[in-house]
């Protein structure tokens, strides 16, 4: 493995000088195009080498990747000591179906293609600011179990969101693409599954579609998860009392808006999306027979009376925005926090055990484009997710908490520099010795500019509509500065990604 990341390093090495000829910038260049699965990615990879020399950050790719990703539990000793050390993904599912047949609670939350570099930078952060006070990762990590979670298929060595979120719910390992169905295709049963079975109340919070890969493999069964309509339709089959998250165009008719129906009247930021059904099927007038009330924004969210049975709110026609592009002002959409909260108290019954299902979807979806800004947004709102569930376990004991991911997306890596002779690093040091070092760690001053980035990559890509603008939005949006040529280069490859579309 070593002498192949040489070779690959050689590479890029060589590659450098040539590219460095053709374009002027000692921080432009390709890493290889073959690990870019669009053209447009090439954009994101450009605008990283732009900042590379300043954020230090590298990515391996723009897909999913092979990284063991981190576990934290706490609760119950019995099943937090099952889930330290290296494990199976599908011992996550074993471990909760066990907690569920024995009559505790569980919240299970799911950061979308977080690996240990993704979670690392809240750490980091804080480390950064002098800040003593540990993220909740590390609480839970320090007080409970410490896991290592592989995410391999029954096959392969990378996964899907759909594949491994089998393996998490249902404890049963398979190919990609499926939605908790054996090799057979017949269903399996699922952690909520098994939980609704022994009358327990039930809950799914996404940021993410409700009908997209993670949160489908706790309801659904099928053996492709881009079955979209008919997950949507798999859901009102089960009786989840909250169900919190985007991905409502999946559930209106062909040819409608959402503004088309009474519930989204009021939330004119989605109102003018489409419908994404292929028939003419209402599913919400099917949840509505089915008892459960339907929301549409955050004031309806923060008005739920707590004695609601069930409630479908679906924030988004899509995904809810980016932690880091979300104004609720203007959206009306809640936050993961604000869902979460919401979830909890809706779910705690005196009568009754609960399992959830909490998703930062998000997390892989910035990954996806290599914006580590983003990404850095988008894990410090699951960290604050986790105090809201940490405090609820620690008030309630019968409930076991975990944490994970299932899988890695990117193959983020914060890497270090080295300069040249003239500007080496250099201290007289009280012992009379004269330290000295060529390698730039990303000094803190700099690391912390992560934390400054007001705009999703994605979105200023989409908005700018020139070269000058694209620059503006992008120094304006991040203490990472790029130069007027290199948001010429940029702007060159997202205007040529569009023309050929
Ligand atoms: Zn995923």
């Amino acid at each position: 493995m070593n002498k192949s990341i040489t070779n690959f390093a050689a590479l890029i090495f060589f590659s450098i000088p040539f590219l460095v000829n053709c374009q002027h910038d000692d921080h432009i260049g390709y890493k290889g195009e073959v690990f870019w699965s669009a053209k447009n990615k090439h954009a994101h990879l450009l605008y990283n080498r732009a900042v590379s020399s300043q954020s230090h950050i590298t990515w391996g790719t723009g897909n999913h990747t092979s990284s063991p990703v981190p576990l934290g539990a706490v609760g119950p000793e019995k099943y937090v000591n099952q889930l330290k050390g290296i494990i199976d993904n599908t011992e996550v599912g074993k471990v909760t179906q066990q907690a569920i047949r024995d009559g505790v609670n569980v919240i299970l939350m799911i950061g979308d293609g977080m690996g240990f570099n993704h979670m690392s930078l809240p750490i980091y952060m804080r480390i950064a600011e002098h800040n003593s006070e540990k993220t909740y990762f590390e609480k839970i990590m320090d007080v409970g179990a410490s896991g290592v979670v592989l995410t391999n298929t029954i096959n392969g060595v990378v996964t899907c969101s759909a594949t491994a979120a089998s393996s998490i719910s249902a404890g049963y390992k398979n190919w990609m693409e499926i939605v908790s169905v054996d090799t057979n295709g017949y269903p399996v049963e699922t952690s909520l599954e098994l939980a609704e079975k022994l009358g327990y109340v039930t809950g799914l919070v996404t940021d993410a579609g409700i009908t997209d890969g993670t949160p489908a493999a706790f309801y659904a069964h099928t053996y492709n998860r881009n079955l979209e309509n008919e997950i949507a339709e798999q859901l009102i089959g089960h009786n989840i009392e909250v169900v919190f998250g985007g991905g409502v165009a999946k559930f209106i008719p062909k040819g409608t808006k959402l503004k088309d129906f009474a519930y989204y009247k009021n939330s004119s930021y989605i109102n003018e999306m489409f419908s994404e059904r292929e028939d003419e099927k209402n599913l919400l007038t099917g949840f509505e027979a089915n008892g459960y009330k339907i929301i549409s924004n955050k004031n309806d969210l923060m008005n739920l009376d707590s004695s609601t049975d069930k409630v479908l709110g679906l924030f988004n026609g899509g995904g809810i925005s980016a932690a880091v592009d979300r104004d609720t002002e203007i959206t009306g959409e809640p936050s993961l926090v604000d869902m979460t909260t919401k979830a909890l108290e809706l779910l705690d019954r005196k009568d009754k055990n609960f399992f959830v299902m909490i998703e930062a979807g998000r997390i892989d979806w910035e990954a996806h484009d290599n914006d580590a800004g983003a990404i850095y947004k988008a894990v410090e709102e699951m960290n604050n997710m986790l105090g809201v569930c940490y405090d609820f376990q620690k008030a309630h004991p019968n409930t076991l908490l975990i944490f994970t991911a299932d899988h890695e997306t990117g193959g983020l890596g914060i890497a270090y520099t080295k300069v040249s002779e003239e500007n080496l690093f250099k201290k007289k040091l009280s012992s009379g010795d004269l330290w000295h070092s060529d390698t730039d760690p990303l000094f803190f001053e700099q690391f912390k500019k992560l934390k400054s980035q007001k705009s999703s990559i994605y979105k200023i890509f989409g908005e700018a509509k020139s070269e000058e603008q694209l620059f503006e939005m992008l120094n304006n949006n991040s203490d990472y500065k790029i130069t007027r040529e290199d948001a010429q280069i940029i702007f060159d490859v997202l205007h040529g990604y569009k023309k050929a579309k």
